[in-house]
């Protein structure tokens, strides 16, 4: 029964984690938890900025000083000559420029940019895809220059660039990023990919191609630990002596004059695209890259939350289970953080609506589970005593016997004959209350498995007839005839007890069937059994009701209205004794037509033959 029990309980835990677990799962597709999983991802930022060891870029920022000193926005051409011819001077490794070239300028200006991007060390010039085309630099730049897209679509409805595409096909051409040509540049190595990674020189870039392209998270430096050089501040020899060796991007910060302007999980001032351009080139150099846990990993963490909920709550007790569910809480927390610090980027959503779910389901479903315990309990403690009125009652027949007789010896002169009928009925009715208390004692001792069968061998008829005349007074007074059918086969066992579940089942058939009807008693041998049953012509009872009579003190809606008294511990003992034995019980019955018990014992060890 416990372990029938427990197994309800385990598939009603099982059921709760399911459900926990789709509907976490289904919370997940939703857009809000992108939302909330690239918020956690910003967050994760500022918690553990990033740390480079070194850097290998310089932003030459056009800002609005240098357009203002410099005839603004329409001089731009000029402007940027002056940048790469004064960065080219301070021998960087490459120059990159995030400025869109692609429309012929004045004859003069354009002719003194051909000639300064032809002087240049390596030059990168930027690229866009608009609607109707690739926006390549004029020819006579992009001549002495590589291309590298600077098209940043990503779409986050906070605004944040977290990642860019390393390559963009449109047109027939396919680009890479600017930062991945300014890498190229900067190392000397070729660009080699594969359908999962691509590779300049000896770094390997985690950049898997998707529909979006290739994208590339960018580790972005903190704010303030960036390198940004302002272009007016070129003429001091110390600014210009950083740009050597490096790589140089060089691009419009002025709030006013450029349309790219980008936030990074940081927060704080937006930056210029330039920047985030520079960001991502370090991000290729560093060689330390964030890369997106695949979807498989992921569900099975979910997977693994949820099920270790649903196994806390159900094997574990009380507040412990609290406490353990609170610690897989924090885990489910925390782990992300910690697969952040080591550049896996898993989403923060999915794991903790797993949690918070399966702790909610599996603590609800332990609290109304243990509820409807309590009330089952507290149910069977009602019955238990109301067993226990029974069964004083039952003593008091006994006991007001010997009272009574006891008091006419002390009270009257009786003659010698009545002095010993008295004594014997005293002496009978004390044995039948000593016995009535052994057999309560043995049952409650047997139902804990501690008491011994004794081992006596007894025809099977001597038991039957034997309770069927202790019964039959019980029969007669509601017109019920009691048959014996024949009565073969000898049983070994503890006569006391068998015969005290034989008694009941025959009192039980008395008591649930109407007055003018019959009870058969037989028992055969049959295979290696012997088969002992009672039936009779009563109420009967359905499918479901016969799940339950072994149930300690469970009685059927029939039986409580029939007016007999009861307990519903009867049934449940002559199991308790029967399987003692080694045998069961078994029952057929049908409502209104009848029952049929019975005590099936194995003709071999240990009980019977
Ligand atoms: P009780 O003291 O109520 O008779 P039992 O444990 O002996 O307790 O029986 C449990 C319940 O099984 C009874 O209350 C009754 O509902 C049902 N039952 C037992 N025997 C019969 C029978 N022969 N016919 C119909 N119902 C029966």
């Amino acid at each position: 029964m416990k372990k029938r029990w427990a197994g309800r309980r385990l598939a009603g835990y099982a059921a709760v984690a399911a459900t926990c677990f789709v509907l976490a799962m289904l919370a997940g597709w939703m857009p809000q938890a992108g939302e909330i999983d690239n918020y956690a991802y910003d967050w994760m930022f500022r918690w553990a900025p990033v740390q480079r060891s070194a850097s290998h870029s310089v932003v030459v920022a056009i800002d609005d000083a240098a357009l203002n000193a410099n005839g603004g926005i329409r001089k731009l051409r000029t402007i940027l000559t002056r940048a790469i011819q004064e960065a080219s001077a301070a021998k960087p490794k490459a120059i990159a420029v995030d400025l869109i070239l692609a429309d012929p300028g004045d004859e003069g200006e354009d002719s003194r940019l051909e000639a300064a991007c032809k002087s240049a060390p390596h030059l990168v010039l930027a690229t866009d895809l608009v609607r109707n085309g690739w926006e390549d630099p004029i020819s006579r730049l992009a001549r002495s220059a590589a291309l590298g897209h600077v098209h940043s679509d990503e779409v986050s409805t906070d605004g944040v660039t977290r990642e860019i595409s390393l390559e963009k096909t449109g047109f027939g051409q396919r680009r890479w990023a600017l930062a991945l040509e300014a890498a190229r540049a900067a190392t000397g190595g070729m660009i080699t990919e594969s359908p999962s990674d691509v590779q300049i020189g000896s770094i390997l870039v985690p950049a898997a191609r998707r529909e979006a392209g290739r994208p590339l998270r960018i580790r972005y430096a903190p704010p303030g630990s960036r390198n940004v050089i302002p272009l007016g501040d070129l003429k001091n020899g110390a600014a210009l002596a950083e740009l050597r060796d490096k790589v140089v991007f060089i691009g419009v910060t002025s709030l006013s004059a450029a349309r790219d302007r980008a936030k990074t999980p940081y927060g704080g001032d937006d930056i210029s695209g330039v920047e985030v351009h520079a960001e991502a080139f370090e991000t290729l150099l560093d060689g330390h890259f964030l890369v997106d846990a695949s979807n498989l990993p992921v569900v099975g963490f979910c997977l693994l939350i949820t099920v270790t909920a649903g196994l806390i709550f159900s094997a574990v007790p009380g507040w412990t289970a609290y406490a353990l569910a609170a610690m897989l809480l924090a885990a489910a927390h925390a782990f992300p953080f910690f697969l952040f610090r080591n550049g896996i980027v898993f989403p923060y959503f999915g794991p903790v609506a797993s949690a918070w779910l399966a702790f909610a389901g599996a603590a609800s479903y332990q609290h109304f589970g243990v509820r409807r315990q309590l009330r089952k309990s507290e149910a069977d403690r009602a019955r238990y005593q109301q067993a226990i009125h029974f069964v004083t009652h039952e003593m008091r027949t006994p006991l007001t016997a010997i009272q009574g007789s006891s008091e006419l010896i002390g009270r009257y002169n009786l003659n010698d004959d009545k002095r010993r009928q008295i004594a014997e009925m005293i002496n009978s009715e004390s044995k039948r209350l000593a016995g009535m208390i052994r057999t309560f004692l043995d049952i409650e001792r047997l139902s804990e498995g501690q008491v011994e069968l004794k081992q006596e061998l007894f025809p099977s008829a001597d038991a039957v007839q034997a309770c069927a005349a202790r019964a039959r007074p019980l029969a007669e007074r509601k017109e019920i005839h009691i048959e014996l059918g024949s009565l073969e086969g000898t049983i070994r066992g503890d006569r006391e007890l068998m015969e005290y579940a034989v008694y009941n089942l025959l009192t039980n058939a008395i008591k649930y069937s109407p007055p003018g009807t019959a009870i058969t008693v037989w028992s055969r041998a049959e295979g290696g059994f012997l088969r002992l049953s009672v039936q009779d012509q009563g109420m009967g009872m359905d499918a479901k009701e016969l799940r339950h009579i072994f149930r300690k003190f469970y009685r059927t809606r029939g039986a409580e209205t029939s007016g007999e008294a009861g307990t519903g511990i009867g049934l449940s003992l002559v199991d308790q004794i029967v399987s003692g034995h080694g045998g069961r019980l078994e029952v057929t019955s049908k409502p209104g037509s009848g029952s049929c018990f019975s005590i099936v014992l194995p003709a071999r060890a240990p009980a019977l033959l």
